[in-house]
């Protein structure tokens, strides 16, 4: 068993675990037991890889970036999850959980949202599955983000406000596992990266890790080689990055590069590098490395972002960054906008802010010219295109 992955207590390392109230313990108890056996069924891993290819559009491509590779003089692959379904690699999870929760029993679904994404994924695998489905959502988040809610609605979701505290996730986040606490044996949560309590982390990474999986198999078609020299992904929670690094853990000379926001700067106050400003703790339910004050409350996160824009990583990123596995390093709003637009004009392709994050670091690192690069592309731009018109002033 790699020692970069979760061991049979929870843990990665120091990090991980399951710090939830007595309440919450019968339905993690309930998943903790049930997940490996569940998901490594054949009839499991039949229907998850169909879905993944006839509904998601699996494999998605990996697409050797010429003029990005001529730019920054090495060889560039993109990992192209900004063609899934839905936009973006959170439907691999999605599609995932559905599955467990459908053999578990359960007959209804809940998740928490910020921007959207993950909501829009939620309740899309609820219409694909015809099952109840409630997105709880920051009073606040509602407004500023209509078109998810729109589209949450359209699929038969219904979006419950969170009208407490500051009106935004974390608020949702309570609401959610109260709902969840109370409805104990027909409901499942779904959470959307790879943070909560074990078994979440370890769940979550296994649905993405079809990212490395197939990303090493298209390397070997097209150069002969199953392992890249460096692999980067952005970090919110960290699934994206957890899928991309997955089948690269144990190969020590694949480079994993993590790609946080720095918001206005790792200094300014207004950021969201959690490795460069954070300490241990425990949120959602796992110890872990989070942004929080010296008596301990959590510190309200920014980017230009929304995926990034969380406060902590999962227990998994903190153990590659305290281990030294993974180099973890972050990219500023106006860095990543820029290697947004760069994108945009060398190879056509406009990313989600998210990804463009990762792309960003491309220009920080020393090129021999000699290197094999994988990037994950975890989404696309579309959802972000007022954010690019007012900043560029298009
Ligand atoms: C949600 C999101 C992220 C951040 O989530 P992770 O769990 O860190 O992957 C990154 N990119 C896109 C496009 C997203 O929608």
């Amino acid at each position: 068993m790699s020692i970069y992955q979760v061991n049979e207590k929870g843990y990665y390392g120091p990090f991980g675990g399951a710090y939830i109230p007595e309440m919450l313990y019968p339905n993690v108890e309930e998943l903790r037991e049930e997940y490996l056996k569940i998901i490594e069924e054949k009839s499991f891993q039949e229907e998850f890889n169909q879905l993944l290819r006839d509904y998601v559009g699996r494999p998605s491509p990996l697409y050797h970036a010429k003029r990005l590779s001529e730019k920054y003089g090495t060889t560039i692959y993109l990992k192209r999850e900004d063609l899934n379904h839905t936009g973006a690699h959170k439907i691999n999870n999605t599609i995932g959980q559905i599955l467990l929760a459908e053999r578990l029993g359960k007959k209804r679904i809940i998740a928490e949202t910020g921007a959207g994404q993950h909501g829009v994924a939620t309740a899309t695998v609820c219409a694909l599955k015809g099952i109840q489905c409630a997105v709880y959502m920051g009073e606040i988040d509602i407004q500023r983000q209509a078109p998810n809610v729109a589209r949450m609605k359209m699929m038969g979701a219904e979006v419950i406000a969170a009208t407490s505290g500051s009106k935004t996730l974390k608020d949702a986040t309570n609401e959610a596992l109260r709902d969840w606490i109370n409805n104990p044996i027909d409901t499942h949560y779904i959470i959307g990266s790879v943070v909560g309590p074990h078994p979440y982390p370890d769940m979550v990474a296994r649905f993405q890790s079809i990212i490395s999986e197939e990303t090493k198999k298209q390397l070997l078609e097209k150069t002969g080689k199953a392992t890249p020299d460096m692999v980067l992904a952005c970090v919110g929670g960290g699934s994206n990055a957890a899928g991309m690094f997955y089948h690269f853990l144990d190969e020590e000379s694949v480079q994993l590069y993590a790609v946080e926001a720095a918001g206005h700067g790792v200094h300014s106050g207004e950021s969201a590098a959690t490795t460069a400003l954070g300490k241990e703790g425990v949120l959602h339910g796992s110890r872990s490395i989070l942004m929080q004050t010296e008596d301990g409350q959590v510190v309200e996160p920014y980017s230009i972002s929304a995926g990034l824009d969380y406060p902590g990583i999962g227990p998994q990123h903190a153990w590659l960054f305290r281990s030294g596995r993974g180099n973890y390093v972050s990219i500023t709003d106006d860095e990543a906008m820029q290697a947004g637009l760069e994108l945009t004009r060398l190879e056509g392709i406009i990313p989600a802010i998210e990804s463009a994050h990762a792309l960003a670091y491309l220009a920080k690192i020393p090129f021999k010219g000699d290197e094999t690069v994988v990037i994950c592309l975890s989404g696309r731009g579309d959802k972000d295109l007022d954010n690019y018109m007012k900043y560029f002033d298009f």
